[in-house]
């Protein structure tokens, strides 16, 4: 791997207090309003039109100009994210190992904003950039199910929100649907069951029979939690199932609910063939985060391809069964890529990153930015 230049890294470093800084403030879902009000700062600072939209996601728009280039991550961390001490030994940084590190997705907020500097103070060619910075993307992507597209110019872009060594990007992932089951059956004592239906036992026959795990290559499918009943000595009235559908089409994942749906429809079939008695059985979508397929030929990803060659950075484009804000961005009409921060063991107290990937990855983004602003037929 060809390296940046010494005049490069020295820039990095020299902002790594605000690093630290975006490392060490508290953002938990739905807490992200110190966070926001550090990078608007930074994107003023980079002289954007900045707005903060009713569901507390950040937008900054910089230049002017057709075809623009979005850049995004998200503010919040997973818990536990608060009292950060950031621990830096050479180049590696970590926790003091009773929080996470808070790289995800602080890395890649402090790339987005260190390549738009760099590129701004030295004057480089640049397309217009929509910087967007999410909320709640840790609770299933709260921010970007409610955003305005409208809020943004760019069709195509990137997050810097894939945990992984840099020259690494996501083209596709995954259609996820959440789904609850509800069974009312009908209550009796134990010493006279023939009297009621147990919904415990109709919960547990839709158990064995919902296909699940890893149904196929491209179909995943969980069921995570059950409760219900109230008591050993009572036949349990209600029982609920929660669990969730992984797939690379929609389809795929609705025709798999749809024959959850069919299951039960049979269950509460057998449940009430005595004609005594009436038991529910309800299946609803409580949450869903969309899917994508990008055509790796596709003018940008060619474009990444060719950067990461002339920068000698081994291009690894992956497809992934974790959800991410791109999939929602995609499905808005802002095609987007899931491009690596360098961030490692995410979603862990042992979370990791190394400086001189930072270092890279930022490298690489001002290289992109660059070739976007030189060559804007490519977002055409
Ligand atoms: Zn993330």
């Amino acid at each position: 791997m060809k390296t940046y230049p010494k005049s490069f890294s020295d820039f990095v470093e020299e902002r790594y207090p605000f690093f630290v800084e975006i490392l060490e403030t508290d953002n938990p879902p739905g807490e992200e309003k110190a966070m926001c009000a550090l990078l608007e700062k930074e994107l003023l600072h980079l002289k954007a039109r900045t707005r903060i939209d009713p569901a507390g996601n950040l937008i900054g728009q910089i230049g002017e100009g057709e075809n623009a280039f979005m850049l995004g991550g998200h503010m919040d961390s997973v818990m536990p994210c608060k009292e950060v001490k950031v621990i830096r030994k050479g180049n590696i940084l970590h926790s003091n190992g009773q929080t996470v590190l808070t790289a995800d997705d602080g890395a890649g907020l402090f790339q987005i904003l260190t390549a738009l500097r760099f590129v701004q103070e030295n004057n480089l060619p640049c397309c217009p950039v929509d910087v967007l910075f999410t909320v709640g993307e840790e609770i299933g992507g709260v921010g970007v199910n409610s955003l305005q597209k409208s809020y943004l110019r760019a069709k195509q872009g990137m997050l810097l929100d894939r945990a992984d060594d840099p020259g690494a990007f996501v083209i596709a992932g995954p259609y996820k649907r959440n789904f609850r089951v509800v069974f009312v059956g009908t209550a009796a004592h134990a010493f006279e069951a023939e009297k009621g239906v147990s919904a415990i036992h109709m919960a547990a026959a839709a158990v064995a029979q919902f296909p699940q795990g890893k149904i196929n290559e491209r179909l995943y499918a969980n069921i995570g939690k059950i409760h219900g009943g109230d008591s050993v000595n009572q036949v349990a009235e209600t029982a609920v199932l929660e669990g969730e559908v992984r797939a690379f089409s929609s389809l795929d994942a609705e025709n798999l609910l749809e024959q959850y749906q069919r299951i039960i429809d049979s269950i509460k079939y057998q449940f009430s063939a005595s004609g005594e008695f009436d038991p529910h059985v309800h299946l609803e979508y409580t949450a869903r985060r969309e899917g994508y397929e990008h055509n790796p030929n596709m003018p940008l990803i060619q474009a990444i391809c060719s950067v990461h060659e002339e920068l000698g950075i081994t291009t690894d484009m992956q497809i992934t069964r974790a959800c991410s804000d791109a999939g929602d961005l995609t499905n808005k009409g802002i095609a987007t890529i899931n491009y690596a921060n360098g961030a490692h063991r995410v979603h862990t107290k042992e979370e990791w990153v190394d400086m001189r990937d930072v270092i890279r990855v930022t490298w690489a983004l001002v290289h992109i930015l660059q070739r976007l602003g030189e060559q804007p037929e490519i977002l055409s």
